[in-house]
């Protein structure tokens, strides 16, 4: 059982500037409206922001990068801290260390930067208009891949360690004398604030079907769905490209013994081309329902892990404006 201890934010700002030195790392930091990952130099950790959903880019891209020359290996010179991971961000490792870190395909990649790194999560204390966590079974606090959290309430951080990675970064923390309370179970104040969110998205989101619904409801689907809502999509990409559970890269070769692995979204026109010209996906229909079997029936089969978190990043990324939601909600009515 994981224990809690609370320190004064100013405490945390010190503990963070001594890890600068052994550590690069990343925070959400807020710009304009956008929350955004940033490498974080001294001068930025008091506008780090706390337990706000949710960075406009998912965790996947510390470790997935939408672009990269897999020829040349560079191994970091420092290890790396990822601080303010939302928990659906993290359930998203779930699957991809299932595709890229398997015995048969250990994808070094992935799993060195996945090994080089310490991941400390963030509960939600509020939600944005599209999060769907707990239709899916998530909760909106970090309960799996987190190897530390991190709660900052009324200007007092209330950490934890999760793994032995935490174990070690929370022990040089707790080395520095900042702690002014330590708690058995989760904080009382906690709590009242997860199940305040919780009936929150469960409100928001009671129309939505379920999992195990959608599944059904997308393998029994008629056609006329699909069309109408794929009418709209214009293939951009852009919902794969930001979603945390997508995986699917070609490997381009380029002059000069470069080997550029680059993310593939399955609405691209080309997706399925073989070197013989067919294509089985040509029509955008079937593309764009592809996209949904991938999520709720292909995925969750092989790798006995959800492939969609809930976070709502493709809606608040598709340029047409579809919503996923709405199209499951029509589904299923
Ligand atoms: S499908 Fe959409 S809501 Fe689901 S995890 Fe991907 S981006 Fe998030
Ligand atoms: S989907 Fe849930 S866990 Fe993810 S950012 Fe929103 S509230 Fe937080
Ligand atoms: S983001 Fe929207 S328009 Fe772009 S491919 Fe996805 S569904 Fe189509």
């Amino acid at each position: 059982m994981a224990r809690y201890y609370e320190i004064e934010r100013t405490a945390w700002d010190k503990a963070l500037i001594d890890l600068l030195s052994s550590f690069r790392v990343f925070a959400p930091i807020l710009k304009g409206k956008t929350l955004d990952y940033q490498l974080i130099q001294e001068e930025h950790i008091p506008h780090i922001v706390y337990n706000i959903p949710k960075p406009v880019v998912p965790l996947k891209t510390f470790f997935l990068p939408i672009k990269e020359n897999v020829v040349v290996y560079k191994k970091e010179e420092k290890p790396i801290i990822i601080l303010g991971i939302p928990a659906c961000d993290l359930s998203a490792l779930d699957l991809l260390d299932k595709f890229f870190m398997t015995e048969v395909y250990n994808d070094h990649y992935y799993a060195g930067r996945r090994e080089g790194s310490v991941l400390i999560g963030c509960d939600c204390h509020s939600a944005n208009k599209h999060c769907h966590c707990t239709s899916y079974g998530l909760n909106p606090f970090p309960e799996n891949n987190q190897d530390m959290t991190i709660n900052m309430i009324n200007g007092h951080a209330i950490i934890s360690s999760f793994s032995m990675k935490g174990e070690e970064l929370l022990s040089r923390i707790l080395g520095m004398g900042l702690v002014i309370h330590t708690f058995d179970e989760v904080p009382e104040r906690l709590t009242e604030i997860r199940l305040k969110v919780k009936r929150e998205l469960e409100k928001a989101n009671r129309l939505l079907p379920n999992y195990q619904e959608t599944t059904d409801a997308v393998i029994n689907s008629d056609k006329v769905i699909w069309e109408k809502y794929a009418k709209k999509c214009v293939s951009c990409g852009a919902c794969a490209t930001i979603c945390p559970t997508c995986t699917c890269f070609l490997l381009i070769d380029r002059p000069g013994f470069e080997k550029v692995r680059q993310l593939d979204a399955c609405q691209y026109p080309g997706f399925e081309r073989t070197a013989g010209g067919e294509n089985p996906l040509k029509k955008l229909e079937y593309r764009f329902k592809n996209r949904y079997l991938c999520k709720y029936l292909y995925r969750p089969e092989k790798f006995d892990a959800i492939a969609c978190t809930g976070c709502g990043r493709c809606i608040e990324a598709c340029i047409a404006k579809i919503n996923k939601n709405e199209l499951l909600i029509e589904l299923t009515k």
